[in-house]
């Protein structure tokens, strides 16, 4: 660990404590970012376990208070807390409710900050920028607190967004991470790949989500992992699907429609492609491409007999294809 990191580590603790600390004792704190909380549904049991906060809509709240207590700017700067202006230097995130983001270890690499209005023209989240301490790639939202139950529980929920992991832990649910906005990364599987070997992709009930899900599955195949992946109704993403449901009905919910992924992709033919020739093959050869990323060779075998058996198609021909598909990687 070089002592550059190690500073920039020691900053982005301090200043997950001053938005914490200015969510739960400041007037503007309580008033805007606290009832915003609330309004969400989060208990105060769920801010404290995300150590979630508010930055006040002043210049440099934080870049003061962090210099009035010793922290250099040069490293105030490297973690992007702090926006260099020769004459005034100035906070990244204003009059914004802070989620800081964690490491396996549970050290602060980063924030995300989210405005308070739904206002669809000005940028929803604003994240801290890549530093030497974060990669945005290499993270999953969450990790330290669902490490446990992921590898307790052998397997992890896989979901977009941060106010998901945060709503399903309130519910239960502590096996959840989120790939908070990315698109999945190899190494973030990996990450996830250390704990178990089983994911379940639920992504929001949108178009993006699903074509997010769509790509998350050839990516963990690739790794070698089990992937299922499970729907959500339109316009429900597991953060409100969670809010309005029990655990018990949440819990149901998600053992009824976890399908394994070829069941999943077969499921979207039947909604996308009834009858239509053309869309059922580029449907089925697309199921095949997924089956090509897997490793193991008998799982590929029992995924094409699978395959051939729910689209009613001769193996024979999927065999071929797979070949082929197989042949082009090496
Ligand atoms: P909320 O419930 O607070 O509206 P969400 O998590 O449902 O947020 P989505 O629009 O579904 O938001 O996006 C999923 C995730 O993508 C977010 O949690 C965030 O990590 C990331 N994200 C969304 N919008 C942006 C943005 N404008 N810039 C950076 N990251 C974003
Ligand atoms: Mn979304
Ligand atoms: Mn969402
Ligand atoms: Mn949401």
């Amino acid at each position: 660990m070089t002592d550059v990191r190690e500073s920039m580590y020691l900053v982005s603790e301090f200043a997950k404590d001053y938005f914490n600390s200015t969510l739960l004792n400041s007037e503007e704190g309580k008033a805007i970012g606290l009832s915003y909380f609330k309004e969400r549904g989060f208990t105060n049991e769920t801010i404290k376990k995300f150590s979630l906060g508010y930055s006040p809509e002043t210049w440099d709240a934080l870049t003061k208070e962090a210099l009035g207590k010793g922290y250099k700017l040069e490293f105030l700067e490297s973690t992007g807390l702090t926006i260099a202006r020769e004459d005034r230097p100035f906070d990244r995130f204003k009059g914004r409710v802070m989620f800081p983001i964690e490491s396996m270890s549970g050290r602060v690499l980063g924030f995300g900050g989210r405005i308070l209005t739904n206002d669809k023209k000005a940028a929803k989240y604003l994240n801290s920028p890549e530093s030497d301490i974060y990669h945005k790639s290499k993270v999953l939202y969450g990790i330290f607190q669902a490490k446990q139950s992921i590898a307790k529980l052998n397997n992890c929920y896989l979901v977009e967004g941060y106010t998901d992991v945060i709503q399903f832990n309130q519910a239960g649910i502590e096996n959840v991470v989120a790939s908070s906005g990315t698109a999945l990364t190899p190494d973030q599987i990996r990450l996830i790949n250390r704990l178990t070997r089983n994911i379940t992709v639920l992504f929001d009930g949108d178009a993006a989500g699903l074509r997010a899900s769509v790509r998350g599955i050839d990516l963990i195949l690739e790794e070698g992992m089990n992937v299922r992946v499970c729907a959500f109704p339109d316009g429900e993403d597991p953060d409100s699907f969670a809010r309005k449901t029990s655990y018990e009905d949440l819990v149901a919910y998600l053992e009824e429609n976890s399908k394994d992924f070829i069941q999943f992709k077969a499921s979207l033919l039947m909604k996308e492609a009834k009858n239509d020739p053309i869309k059922k093959a580029d449907l089925i050869r697309d199921m095949v491409v997924s089956i090509s990323k897997i490793p193991d060779r008998i799982q590929r075998e029992i995924y094409t007999q699978e395959c051939a058996r729910i689209m009613d198609i001769s193996e024979q021909v999927l065999v071929s294809t797979l070949a082929q598909l197989i042949q082009k990687d090496l």
